[in-house]
């Protein structure tokens, strides 16, 4: 067994009653709920919609899209701030993925070269989720965590918010699962093309989610433009070309080409970041949040 896939087994519950289960019998003895497996990954799932969505995940055959995007990957869409990358950098030297008695989950996110790249020198940072791409410890609920309260250091949570029907209900599960003095770091779009994944249903300015998560009991930290107004600009400007092309492989062909193309423009950002102005326009916002002692 992995490392990231034993260190869950310590924090790892029953999402209806919240107790320690083990998975070996996929059957919680508290609440006597039997959860699925998918692939050897246990599901500790109760919405029969999301598991059909991970059933139909991992039958599905690969589109000529899909097999283009294997033999070339879509470069990051995004550029970081340099806050942004700063605070990655220093919660992750607070909260040791690799520490004993650290627990750092990354919820359903990290797909990017950008993630993949940070994350690839932790490999006890557990990851759950649904995930479209890579492997997860477990697949997971966000707004229902197969996590025991009190459990996790640090919460990554990058563009996964705007995809969940109930967001006050997984922030709410993230303050029950943090240990208190624990971290929630998350990303969340603001100016931005509607994008499946499989639903996207919100966006966030960067006052709405200091209030998301104070409504919640979380202290900030710190808050501030992650991905700025240039970079949303251009990638408005991409989307509304690839979006009208109804052809899947050229579609992608298209969006890799402006991806690389567009990019040098987007390091402007490093400027605009700067100024307030960056804020009424920006792509999506940081927020860095302390569950209080
Ligand atoms: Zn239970």
């Amino acid at each position: 067994m992995n490392k990231s896939r034993n260190k869950l087994m310590d924090i790892l519950s029953c999402p209806t009653c919240h107790l320690k289960f083990s998975s070996d019998n996929k059957t919680c003895t508290s609440c006597k709920k039997t959860y699925s497996e998918y692939d050897g990954i246990l599901a500790p799932i109760n919405d029969s919609l999301i598991q059909e969505e991970i059933k139909k995940i991992i039958e599905k055959e690969k589109t000529i899209k899909e097999k283009i995007k294997d033999l070339i990957p879509m470069p990051d869409e995004r550029l970081w701030s340099q806050s942004s990358k700063k605070i990655i950098k220093k919660i992750l030297l607070e909260k040791d993925p690799q520490a004993s008695n650290c627990y750092v989950v990354n919820m359903g996110s990290g797909v990017e070269s950008f993630y993949k790249k940070i994350f690839s020198k932790h490999d006890s940072l557990i990851r759950i989720g649904i995930p479209h791409e890579g492997n997860v410890d477990a697949f997971g609920d966000a707004m229902q965590l197969p996590l025991r309260s009190n459990s996790v250091d640090l919460f990554f949570s990058s563009s996964v918010i705007e995809h969940l029907p109930d967001p006050e209900r997984a922030v709410s599960e993230l303050f029950r699962t943090i240990k208190p003095g624990g971290l929630i770091y998350a990303e969340i779009p603001f100016i931005g093309a509607y994008h499946m994944a499989p639903n996207d249903y919100q966006r966030y300015t960067i006052s709405g989610i200091e209030s998301l998560f104070n409504r919640h009991g979380f202290e900030m930290n710190e808050k501030g433009i992650c991905s700025g107004p240039i970079n949303a600009l251009l990638l408005l400007v991409q989307h509304a070309i690839v979006e009208a092309i109804p052809f899947g492989p050229i579609q992608y062909i298209l969006r890799l080409i402006l991806t690389w193309v567009l990019h040098p423009f987007k390091y402007l950002d490093y400027v605009f970041n700067r100024f307030k102005w960056g804020e009424f326009l920006a792509c999506n916002f940081y927020y860095l949040g302390r569950k209080p002692l």
